[in-house]
């Protein structure tokens, strides 16, 4: 249960101390139902490590049930067939207002088990949650199919937009909410019936908006949500051959086990994966925006981003200046409880686990001759029982090391300087990843020429980390395939269905 948290957080919400009160359960056809296992698993907070809920750990037998209820929801028609695209509409957008009324209760939810501070879920995690539902809430009335002008001139031909039926989806602890929303908002917008499954670390904001669904009107089964592990819940999600689809966000080391464990049913799979994402600084950018800007770049969520820019290029005559910029930049972070009366700007990484994994990195770096401009420490002292990490800025490191080639997800960022543009495409091109590539410059050409030959889904120039529902994002290369937000992610849970009609 609750465990007593510490004396200098916010007030927990009413609500919030009664839905940790006890175990919080899988969430299939309508209703909290204890996993067949009667298994329970717990959820801490990372920066106290304190026990914030027992929650039941579905498995195998809950995947069978789950799936069995959502393609009984789907096949019935209760969801698909008798509910109009415009109710269809109506339902989401009730459950992005639903979401907004709860705001403060899952800004405390996602705060709590992942850690970061509550002016972010605040403000980011949670009102973008909502406004990706908005957002998707428009579709179901717009998604057609076509006529086409086949040659056969005594035939009529024409396409439907299907939905595909049963979608596992698998989400990251790093954005809890905002991450399964990305996922299931399309998946709903185009009629599917839907099985999320929240990371370990982070399942409470999930389990808390599936009751907020029934309000909304969905019919029961089609919004069911499975917290467990992922070798247990994720993977036999993956493999049953009930399932039509994976949506999936997280590392590629997991993304290689999902399509093994796919082949069964052939069944659709899509990927949102990492990143090592190229930041280039030229000498003719505005070097103070460039200094903020490529700071919270990789600080931004603690580096916890799968876009964190994390291997900064800084054209050589401006290297130094950028990184005295960066380094007082730092300075001013204030790291801390997410939960904290006085706000921090980061809270923790999300697990000792991830502590242990980032340390790894930062101490082979350093072992390796990188200097350490800033960071390079754990943090104890009163923030010892957390998992607090100081946002570390690495120079004198080359671009053949683990720390400036693997994706670290933490607070860790690589700088390197650069002479000329043609070295600084191919340097930052050289990665197996091609999630999202920065540059900052006030040279039109430059921006526009750049923007083509970086190989990543997302380019910002002048800018980093935007991203809305409208606009499309996804990787290229190991960075995942299939793109989610925008009209491109009904493309991942809809099929195309060709009629021929023999008119004569
Ligand atoms: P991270 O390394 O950032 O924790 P992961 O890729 O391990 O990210 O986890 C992302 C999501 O994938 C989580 O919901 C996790 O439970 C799930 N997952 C982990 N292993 C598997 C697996 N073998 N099969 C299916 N899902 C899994």
């Amino acid at each position: 249960m609750l465990e007593k948290l510490p004396d200098n957080y916010v007030p927990l919400l009413p609500e919030v101390e009664a839905f940790l009160a006890q175990p919080v359960m899988p969430y299939i056809g309508g209703a909290y139902v204890a996993p067949y296992s009667e298994q329970t698993f717990g959820t801490y907070d990372p920066s106290s490590g304190r026990q914030l809920a027992q929650v039941g750990r579905a498995q195998k037998e809950d995947v069978n049930i789950a799936v069995k209820t959502a393609r009984e929801a789907f096949d019935a028609g209760d969801w698909w067939l008798r509910m109009s695209p415009a109710d269809r509409s109506k339902c989401i957008w009730r459950l992005a207002e639903l979401i907004e009324q709860h705001a403060e209760v899952l800004a405390q939810l996602d705060s709590l088990d992942n850690g970061k501070p509550l002016k972010t879920t605040q403000t980011d995690d949670i009102p973008l949650s909502a406004k990706h539902l908005y957002y998707y809430a428009g579709w179901p009335t717009k998604i057609e199919g076509s006529t086409i002008p086949v040659s056969q001139h005594t035939m009529f031909n024409y396409t439907l937009r299907e939905p595909v039926g049963v979608v596992g989806l698998i989400a990251p602890w790093n954005y809890p909410l905002l991450m399964a929303t990305w996922k299931f908002a399309p998946a709903l917008a185009a009629g599917n019936c839907i099985i999320l499954k929240p990371a370990e670390q982070t399942p409470l904001s999930a389990l808390y908006v599936a009751k907020l669904t029934e309000e909304a009107g969905f019919p029961p089964g089609v919004f069911n949500v499975l917290p467990g592990y992922g070798e247990e819940a994720g993977a036999a999600l993956v493999e049953h051959r009930g399932v039509d689809k994976i949506g999936f966000t997280g590392s590629v080391e997991v993304a290689r086990k999902i399509v093994q464990g796919s082949v069964g049913n052939l069944k659709r799979v899509s990927l949102e994966l990492g990143g090592k994402s190229p930041n280039i600084v030229f000498a003719d950018a505005d070097l103070e925006q460039a200094i903020v800007g490529s700071t919270w770049a990789i600080f931004g969520n603690n580096g916890q981003s799968c876009t964190a820019g994390s291997r900064l290029y800084i054209e050589r005559k401006v290297f130094d200046q950028v990184i005295a910029g960066m380094q007082e930049e730092v300075s001013r972070i204030k790291v801390g409880p997410g939960m904290a009366r006085q706000q921090p700007d980061l809270g923790p990484v999300v697990s000792d686990e991830q502590l242990d994994r980032v340390m790894g990195y930062v101490h082979e770096a350093l072992d390796q001759g990188a200097q350490a401009v800033t960071g390079g420490s754990r943090l104890f002292g009163e923030l010892q029982d957390g998992y607090f990490l100081e946002p570390t800025l690495f120079t004198g490191v080359t671009d053949d090391l683990r720390v400036s080639r693997e994706e670290i997800f933490g607070p860790v960022v690589c700088a390197m300087p650069f002479d000329d543009v043609n070295e600084i495409i191919d340097r930052a091109n050289d990665t197996d990843f091609g999630l999202a590539a920065g540059l900052w410059t006030t040279d039109v050409r430059k921006a526009h020429n750049l923007a083509r030959a970086l190989k990543a889904g997302t380019i910002w120039i002048n800018t980093w980390g935007n991203t809305e529902a409208a606009s499309p994002f996804g990787g290229y290369k190991q960075s995942g395939y299939g793109r989610e937000m925008g009209k491109e992610a009904l493309d991942l849970y809809t099929d195309v269905k060709s009629v021929w009609i023999k008119t004569d």
